[in-house]
């Protein structure tokens, strides 16, 4: 029990953007809550934070589901104490042209992200207000300003910055923050798949995309940890409803 100890949940933390924000989290000295679909997913995060001398506690919750958030977040508080930071970072790509596009893949991109966001932020908030500190990131993208075959997703995406907005207008007085990072392309599980789904080797892809990218490479996951240890730290307290691109170069 480390009740004095910070407590973060990061979801989608069994590998990708999310693992290496746990990893990171708990290098800053938090407990961390490392969530995904399955439990038995998050072992290679929980063990690598735990060899590091950090502490972490898989949880296997679907963030799309109000049963298994509460129960999720039951464990979490009963483990590691109240959570004072969170990162909605869990999510998928069911990508099609608009023409293609069945309703299933449409509701299973905006509940993931968006219904899983709503959930898990109201249920982490209440400890964020007991303890007068919080830090919430939402991870939204660069395909919110528009990408083919991502209907769904961008939208989802979009609707995320507002979210974040939001959140950071009702939740500001209590000493809580809510920011959204929007990567571009980070080489991850989720991009290699969008390349076999494109039928392109994952290499060229990441070539091509880097090519189109200012600083000339693609991003890589601790890319964006570094910028969510920033956003969740005591210092960034000033900082909050705003939308960081973490693109290699500016968007709009
Ligand atoms: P990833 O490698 O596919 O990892 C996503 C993780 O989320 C997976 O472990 C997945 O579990 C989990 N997840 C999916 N649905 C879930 C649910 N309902 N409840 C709990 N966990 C769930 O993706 P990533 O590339 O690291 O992306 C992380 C976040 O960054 C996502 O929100 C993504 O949209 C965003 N992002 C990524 C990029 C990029 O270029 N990679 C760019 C912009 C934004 P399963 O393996 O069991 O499905």
């Amino acid at each position: 029990m480390a009740q004095d100890r910070r407590t973060a949940v990061v979801t989608g933390a069994a590998r990708g953007i999310g693992a290496a924000i746990a990893k990171q989290l708990a290098h800053d000295g938090f407990a961390v809550a490392v969530l995904d679909l399955n439990e038995a997913s998050c072992k290679d995060t929980v063990e690598a934070i735990t060899t590091a001398g950090g502490t972490a506690l898989a949880v296997g919750a679907d963030v799309a589901d109000e049963a298994s958030v509460a129960a999720a977040m039951e464990r979490i508080v009963a483990e590691l104490g109240g959570p004072t930071v969170l990162v909605n970072n869990a999510g998928i790509t069911r990508d099609n042209l608009l023409f293609k596009m069945d309703v299933a893949d449409w509701d299973a991109v905006l509940n993931v992200h968006l219904r899983g966001a709503f959930l898990m932020s109201r249920a982490v908030q209440k400890h964020m207000v007991d303890a007068s500190f919080g830090r919430i990131v939402n991870l939204s993208s660069t395909s919110a300003l528009g990408n083919r075959g991502q209907v769904n997703y961008s939208a989802a995406k979009a609707g995320m910055q507002g979210f974040t907005k939001t959140l950071a207008i009702e939740l500001g007085k209590f000493g809580v923050t809510a920011n959204a990072i929007a990567p571009g392309f980070i080489e991850t599980e989720m991009t290699a798949a969008t390349a076999e789904r494109l039928g392109i080797g994952f290499e060229d892809f990441k070539r091509m995309a880097a090519s189109q990218i200012p600083v000339n490479r693609v991003g890589q996951p601790e890319d964006i940890a570094n910028l969510v240890s920033f956003l969740v730290s005591e210092g960034a307290g000033f900082v909050s409803g705003q939308v960081i691109y973490a693109a290699g170069g500016p968007k709009a």
